[in-house]
């Protein structure tokens, strides 16, 4: 007991050691705004940022650190540093007390985005909570609040009509934005079934985000209320024992309930985006990343928007969010929100803001404010994978030398010269890039799926995959472990920040399982299902064909078709071996296919050597070939122990084989 105890003396000064090197790294930041004083340099620099992480990745590896663990940390303390150096730069500061108005009671989520906002001025902020959001608007026109406070639009359920039209008549303007990730918990008296569960009340906004979770609850009623926190004050003042709220858990803490279920929202990333509003606009400092919101009218007349927003296009401006709501009184008639990236105290946003002006009807400037979307930095593949950077991008495709009659048209370079590039959660698949996702053949249990998710990242690789649904060749095999599987999935892919890619085997499943995969897999065996197809076609997460082990490269294009015919225009195709006569591999990888494919099409493509293989040895020498002749990306398996795999342990990579293999593709 005293060993453990001195270690924990230890551990204790560590974290003060820590805290002290927190804190003075937050001083110098602000030294350096001070020291960059009018030199105009914009707070970030990116190029720097990405140099500061590959030094600090190279340096904490030799001590033993993961790179995923710096760059989380490091992620961390860089946007701190934004932030200290943004508050430096902001009006805020300077003001006494602030009175902030917002709606619904303490703990409501209102609140809380206030909290986060005005978090450094705590000691002498004011949060007054407001009946309805027009008391909201009106608290802060009058004189009685400094700042008010305005849900605009959440991620699961959309845009907030009521304050989009409170915004056209305010004589308001927006000197902020916070952005706070929502999860909402079903809060009861005591711990009762959820089957018993016979009314839930939350304010509208929440019910809708979680409608999914309350529609599958038996003889349940959803009711709205004014706001979150209220039904949750409801719920303990009425002492019904089978009634319920939807709020946060803080919110439960606050009015004694207890949490029957956390995480009821449809979506996992269920982000609400608040405004903070002000009597008079505030000029944001250049360096600050800013975003600025207006409302503009334009005559109803064709190609009148397109000529407003091309307008913005010629300065080179970012659209972030259009929005359109009616006129009141003018039936079709609408009103454009428009938010975009950039400031009005620079020169291009003024005179574009200028030219707007006679191009539109009305136009009304909301605002410039600090945006808090701020990309994260991340460090290079190349540095992961433990080679030098390489900066020459892959040579571009020379286009079909002669026309060719094709059944297929969506799929086609004739249709779309241009390749196709598929973000995924930020990660670009197709186009110059090349990608790895890597993963077991199937996820087997938490600990082997968080293994490998933390390998995957440890060496670049930039997705990962993981069978739930295995289609097997008998039936006696392992299956996969299904949803159960799939929470583990995402949940490694959550940790170690990789967007997932699963199999799924039936339509019925496509809906459920996009909830939580980034990316939908249909394995070779289905690629000619065409309703499962057609499913996919309909979802909105990109699809990963693999090419059927008996299938030309035309019925592959045409599978693909049917998917973009439906709409999903975000294919992914993959080589993945198709059956010969040959034995000796378990199928023949077509690599011609793809500089074919190239040609006939704008898809990326994707090699997956492990598949072609069927045994380990053979799968590092196919990806290095598959490397040269360009595809856009690997899909390869990798196991903790593949000996003793569930399924496809054979061809499946140990760790350091795979570490070998992206140190063999990111140094070529
Ligand atoms: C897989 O990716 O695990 C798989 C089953 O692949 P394929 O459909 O190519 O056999
Ligand atoms: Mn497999």
């Amino acid at each position: 007991m005293d060993e453990v105890d001195k270690i924990r003396k230890e551990i204790n000064s560590v974290d003060e050691r820590i805290l002290e090197a927190l804190a003075s790294r937050r001083k110098l930041a602000e030294n350096i705004i001070k020291a960059k004083g009018h030199m105009g340099a914009p707070i970030r620099d990116f190029m720097r940022e990405e140099r500061l992480l590959a030094d600090l990745i190279s340096k904490g590896r030799n001590q033993g650190l993961d790179a995923h663990l710096i760059t989380r940390v490091f992620h961390e303390i860089i946007d701190d540093s934004i932030r200290s150096q943004q508050l430096h730069l902001l009006d805020y500061e300077k003001k006494d007390l602030k009175r902030v108005a917002f709606q619904g009671i303490e703990g409501a989520y209102s609140e809380s985005a206030g909290r986060k906002h005005f978090a450094p001025y705590l000691d002498h902020t004011l949060f007054n909570g407001m009946d309805t959001l027009e008391q909201v608007v009106n608290a802060v026109e009058d004189g009685d609040a400094d700042y008010g406070l305005l849900p605009v639009e959440n991620t699961t359920a959309g845009s907030i009509n009521e304050v989009y039209d409170l915004l056209s008549m305010a004589q308001l303007s927006i000197v902020g934005e916070e952005v706070l990730r929502v999860e909402h918990c079903l809060l009861a008296l005591d711990e009762v079934p959820l089957a018993d569960i016979r009314r839930i009340y939350s304010h509208p906004q929440a019910l809708a985000e979680c409608m999914k979770f309350v529609s599958k609850l038996p003889n349940c009623q959803a009711l709205p209320y004014a706001d979150s926190a209220m039904a949750v004050k409801k719920i303990r003042d009425d002492k019904e024992l089978n009634h319920a709220a939807i709020a946060s858990e803080e919110a439960g803490r606050l009015y004694g309930l207890k949490v029957l279920r956390r995480n009821i929202e449809d979506q996992q990333n269920n982000f609400t985006r608040f405004l903070v509003l002000a009597k008079k606009p505030s000029t944001i400092d250049v360096r600050i990343p800013c975003k600025t919101s207006l409302i503009m009218s334009t005559s109803h007349e064709e190609g009148a928007l397109l000529k407003a927003l091309s307008l913005l296009h010629e300065y080179k401006i970012n659209l972030s969010k259009l929005e359109s709501r009616p006129i009141p009184n003018m039936p079709f008639q609408y009103l454009f929100y428009i938010d975009f990236e950039g400031n009005m105290a620079e020169a291009r946003v003024a005179e574009a803001i200028e030219k707007l002006r006679s191009a539109t009807t009305s136009l009304k400037v909301l605002g410039s404010y600090p945006t808090e979307h701020r990309t994260r930095t991340s460090p290079r593949i190349e540095i992961l994978a433990g080679s030098p950077p390489e900066a020459d991008a892959e040579a571009p495709v020379p286009a079909a030398q002669k026309k060719e009659k094709v059944s297929y048209k969506l799929a086609s370079r004739e249709h779309k010269p241009d390749d196709t590039i598929i973000s995924v959660r930020g990660v670009k698949i197709g186009g110059p890039g090349f990608v790895v996702i890597a993963g077991p053949c199937a996820v087997e249990s938490r600990e082997q799926i968080h293994k490998c998710a933390r390998y995957v990242r440890e060496c670049g690789g930039q997705l990962l995959r993981g069978g739930c649904f295995k289609p097997r060749t008998s039936p006696y095999s392992f299956q996969g472990l299904g949803f159960e599987g799939l929470e583990l999935l995402a949940e490694a892919g959550r940790e170690y920040d990789l967007p997932i890619v699963t199999e799924v085997l039936s339509p019925s499943d496509v809906e459920p399982v996009s909830r939580y995969a980034d990316v939908l897999q249909i394995g070779a065996r289905n690629m000619q299902n065409f309703s499962l197809l057609s499913e996919a076609g309909r979802s909105n997460r990109p699809v990963l064909l693999k090419r059927g082990m008996m299938s030309t490269i035309e019925e592959l294009l045409n599978a693909a078709e049917y998917i973009l015919d439906r709409g999903n225009h975000q294919v992914i195709l993959c080589e993945r071996g198709i059956r010969t006569f040959e034995t000796a591999t378990r199928n023949t990888l077509d690599l011609g296919s793809i500089p074919i494919l190239k040609r006939l099409t704008h898809l990326p493509i994707l090699v997956d050597p492990s598949h072609a293989a069927g045994k380990r040895e053979l799968v590092i020498p196919l990806a290095v070939a598959a490397h040269a002749v360009g595809p856009h990306g690997l899909i390869v398996e990798m196991h903790p122990e593949p000996e003793k795999a569930l399924s496809d342990g054979p061809q499946s990579l140990h760790f350091s084989e795979f570490a070998d293999l992206m140190r063999r593709i990111y140094k070529s």
